[in-house]
């Protein structure tokens, strides 16, 4: 039976978080080959990774642009994760929302509680690694952050995996062709 997103009058939206390293960029990046979906692009205040593109992975932004974009109500959601600002630009995700797109979410537990609180109809799906320690292998071989950073966000991985219970459904990311199947499970059922 091919796998089809059943239609919907309005789209669907779907918000994946999960520790930093557990492999959310990694399946939606996999899952957006499909068309089905479309990925909603943050505005952040953090400085571009090496090989980020303004407008493809982030909106790139400076820290008075994006509390102007609060006061405004412009976003969905945000929140300060690692000591920067992130946040989801509201007028995308209800425009294509209204014309029936399916939209996926990636961002961190904060923001994702605010959605379900907003909008009930969101499934919330939360990404684990396997273990702690292939949680650190992991971001350490992805090799985009210092020491400190990377420490930074293992230390804030125990926390955010608590948050795990409070989601629809939870991915274990060990074998990546496994866990991609269960997302699509969830995306196309
Ligand atoms: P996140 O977006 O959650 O921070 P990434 O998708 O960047 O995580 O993945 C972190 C690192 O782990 C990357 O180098 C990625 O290639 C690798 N990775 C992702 N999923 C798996 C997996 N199932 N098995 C082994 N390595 C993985
Ligand atoms: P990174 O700096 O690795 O790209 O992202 C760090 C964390 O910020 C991840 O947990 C990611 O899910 C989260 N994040 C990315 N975009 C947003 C957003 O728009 N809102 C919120 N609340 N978190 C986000």
């Amino acid at each position: 039976m091919e796998l089809e997103v059943k239609q919907h009058k309005k789209g669907r939206l779907f918000v994946i978080s999960g520790p930093s390293g557990a492999g959310k960029g990694t399946l939606c990046s996999e899952i957006l080959k499909e068309e089905q979906v479309m990925l909603s692009i943050s505005a952040t205040t953090r400085a571009p990774r090496e090989g980020e593109i303004d407008g493809k992975h982030y909106h790139f932004l400076t820290a008075q642009v994006f509390r102007k974009m609060i006061e405004e109500d412009q976003l969905l959601e945000w929140a300060d994760v690692f000591g920067n600002y992130y946040g989801t630009p509201r007028k995308f995700v209800e425009e294509k929302l209204e014309k029936g797109q399916n939209i996926i979410l990636e961002i961190d537990v904060q923001g994702a509680l605010q959605v379900k609180e907003k909008l009930p109809e969101a499934v919330l799906i939360f990404v684990k690694p396997p273990s702690m320690q292939e949680l650190r292998r992991r971001i350490e071989s992805r090799g985009t952050e210092n020491k400190e950073v990377r420490e930074k966000r293992l230390q804030e991985a125990a926390r955010e995996l608590e948050f795990a219970k409070k989601y629809d459904y939870v991915i274990i990311n060990d074998d990546l062709k496994n866990a991609l199947n269960d997302l699509k499970q969830i995306l196309y059922r």
